[in-house]
């Protein structure tokens, strides 16, 4: 393995420069154990690595803090020392996130992904505020856009066609193809986005067929773990989630729990959108905790008696308010997890870190908000 496999570039090479001659090593994070970080070098080897006193302290924000993805150098301990992050390269891209808990602060879950795979079909997943959503959380990181029109075999010609061309009217800019994971077409389409240092996200409702595609595309080398385990945080069947995976044949694939949240947080603000006819009218009920049933002064029920607002898709609101309800829900409790992990083993990762000295003469913000119970 090489540092180009891993997606080093000259951008990032130009980067290094002030470190070249520090003795120090690029390599790149694939993983945040939360106590330390896994990273790769240039040779293949994987480290445990811990942040540096001054990168934890020049740190403005946690979004300075190095994530998943990110390049840093690395000062290499020798047998029985510690390695250690000394500095970290600005991204290329970036997905951030508001911190779980208080803190309003940024969060990055991933960095340097180049292209993310949205994956849809053209049946009762294809849902354009979604992937408008979708096509401004990617803009917005930086990374290319793809539409994988999945699961073509299930549909007719006339249907896939049609909402291909919705969705290239949607975002002229981004790349559709049409795929099954069970015929195999569009594949060679989709392989060819993995190049050699190009790192590559899925994001997608659940059952669209990601993992599908994923397995059809890798064959052995690489089992995509699935939906996001709710106790752990990780996917089904790693212990230890190493979250960027160099594939033999060129190419990163991205697995990151954080990568699909977003497909959570954008259904939940969707089906809020898909009503908001019916939400402003909840709005003007007399109480504010009205059921919409036999309550005095429910606008909605007047509505419906009214003939203003359809009964049925009434009906589908409030089992839709059911389905946030679970989303929230499942989200809520890996939170949770997140967050007790953070108490549990923040105290440690502090001890961890070689420069803990000076960590201790000044408490830094980004220590108070995550790190202390
Ligand atoms: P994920 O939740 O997005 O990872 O979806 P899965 O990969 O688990 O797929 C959900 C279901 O759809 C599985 O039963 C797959 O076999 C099926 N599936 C996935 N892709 C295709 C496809 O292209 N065509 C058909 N007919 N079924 C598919
Ligand atoms: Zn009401």
């Amino acid at each position: 393995m090489t540092l180009t496999d891993l997606g080093w570039s000259p951008w990032f090479e130009e980067a290094y420069a002030p470190f070249r001659d520090s003795g120090w090593q690029p390599a790149r994070l694939i993983r945040d154990n939360r106590i330390s970080y896994g990273a790769l070098l240039g040779d293949g080897e994987e480290r445990e690595v811990v942040m540096g006193g001054k990168v934890y302290h020049d740190a403005q924000s946690d979004a300075d803090l190095p994530a998943v993805g990110d390049w840093v150098a690395l000062e290499l301990g020798g047998p029985g020392e510690e390695t250690v992050i000394r500095a970290r390269l600005p991204r290329r891209t970036c997905f951030s996130r508001r911190a779980p808990g208080h803190s309003a602060e940024e969060q990055v879950i991933v960095a340097n992904v180049d292209v993310v795979l949205v994956v849809t079909e053209a049946g009762t997943d294809y849902n354009p505020r979604r992937l408008e959503r979708y096509f401004a959380i990617i803009g917005r990181s930086g990374a290319k856009p793809v539409v994988l029109l999945n699961k073509s075999d299930l549909f007719t010609a006339a249907e896939n066609k049609e909402v291909l061309a919705a969705i290239k009217k949607l975002n002229p800019e981004a790349e559709v193809h049409l795929t099954s994971a069970h015929t195999g077409k569009g594949l060679p389409a989709v392989r060819a986005y993995f190049q050699t240092g190009v790192s590559v996200a899925f994001i997608g409702s659940s059952g669209v067929g990601k993992s599908a595609l994923v397995n059809r595309l890798l064959g052995d080398e690489y089992q995509w773990t699935g939906e996001v385990n709710e106790t752990t945080g990780k996917g089904r069947h790693t212990t230890s989630a190493r979250e960027l995976m160099v594939l033999r044949k060129g190419g990163i694939v991205v697995d990151n729990p954080g990568i699909k949240e977003i497909q959570m947080w954008t259904d939940e603000t969707t089906l809020r959108e898909r009503f908001a006819d019916i939400e402003a009218l909840a709005a003007r009920c007399k109480f504010h905790d009205c059921k919409h049933g036999s309550d005095a002064g429910c606008a909605i029920r007047t509505a419906v008696e009214a003939g203003e607002l359809d009964s049925a898709r009434y009906a589908g609101y409030l089992k839709l308010d059911e389905e946030i309800v679970k989303l929230q829900g499942s989200r809520k409790k890996r939170q949770m997890t997140i967050e007790r992990r953070f108490k549990r083993e923040g105290r440690q990762k502090v001890r961890n870190l070689s420069d803990r000295r000076e960590l201790e003469r000044e408490a830094s913000p980004w220590r108070k908000s995550h790190y202390e119970p």
